[in-house]
């Protein structure tokens, strides 16, 4: 645990790793506060493609977080990161995500007519646009008009209240399989993605220390994106085994604990 105790930061999943759906997991509430007393700075990235920044933030007050010690620019979405990746682009789009995500976007760049107008499909978590019309029109905008595929994330599937369930990976795969176009992946566990959100920060990533449910995406891509320290929580999605992914990294540069809130007393205590 050498390199945990030189970590300055951290980078903070939400769904699955503070709370799932409306519950925060055990102590996670307590854990935070903790943080912020300690004056640890720390940052929320979640591969959210439906969640807009302020509904994020209503909900985690409603879950039980203060007020005071988590506020709005303390959350970087892959939504947030898409929304900056369309306007620096000036890409008009095909919408694949859900309406609520649709507020982040500016809506000149948004186009739902499928008169083969647009530069790209933005794809995100959007159970009801998933037809087989709209994934038609999308494989033949990528096809015939060399579109760009954007995807907010390739999440396989996330946790909820009734069980596992589909994330928009498997229908983004299914565009570039048919298409044979690769997807630009806006959020975790996008090199991009990681580096934006330790210039919120204002802390290098090599000082930061990255806490998430999913194995692969918040813990893997994290560690290959540069990130200092690497913790998977055996909450969320976790399943059995998922711990594997992660033997060929150093063992110095990552642990696995119960829930995010046992992770925050052994860092606090390795600090202090
Ligand atoms: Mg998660």
């Amino acid at each position: 645990m050498n390199r945990l105790k030189r970590m300055k930061a951290l980078l903070i999943d939400l769904n699955g790793t503070i709370h799932i759906e409306d519950t925060s997991t055990p102590n996670a509430i307590e854990a935070v506060t903790l943080l912020k007393q300690a004056e640890v700075p720390f940052l929320f990235v979640s591969n959210t493609s439906k969640e807009s920044r302020q509904g994020i933030l209503n909900r985690l007050y409603r879950v039980g977080f203060d007020k005071k010690t988590i506020v709005l620019d303390q959350i970087f979405t892959s939504l947030t990161a898409a929304k900056n990746y369309v306007e620096q682009n000036d890409v008009k789009l095909f919408p694949l995500v859900s309406d609520s995500s649709l507020t982040e976007i500016p809506t000149e760049l948004v186009h739902k007519q499928k008169d083969f107008t647009q530069k790209s499909v933005l794809v995100g978590l959007a159970p009801d646009s998933f037809t087989f019309e709209n994934m038609n029109y999308s494989f033949r905008l990528l096809t015939n008009h060399g579109a760009e595929l954007i995807a907010m994330n390739k999440g396989r599937y996330h946790k909820t209240s009734s069980g596992l369930s589909l994330g928009p990976g498997p229908f983004v795969e299914a565009l570039e399989f048919a298409s044979g176009t690769k997807a630009t992946v806006i959020g975790k566990p996008s090199l991009s993605f990681f580096n934006q959100a330790s210039k919120i920060l204002g802390v290098q990533l090599a000082n930061c220390v990255m806490v998430g449910d999913d194995a692969r995406d918040d813990v893997c891509g994290a560690l290959e994106a540069g990130v200092g320290f690497g913790v998977l929580v055996r909450s969320g999605k976790f399943l059995h085994g998922d711990e594997s992914f992660l033997k060929d990294f150093d063992d110095d540069s990552y642990c696995v604990a119960d829930n995010f809130a046992e992770f925050v007393n052994l860092y606090l205590s390795q600090i202090e």
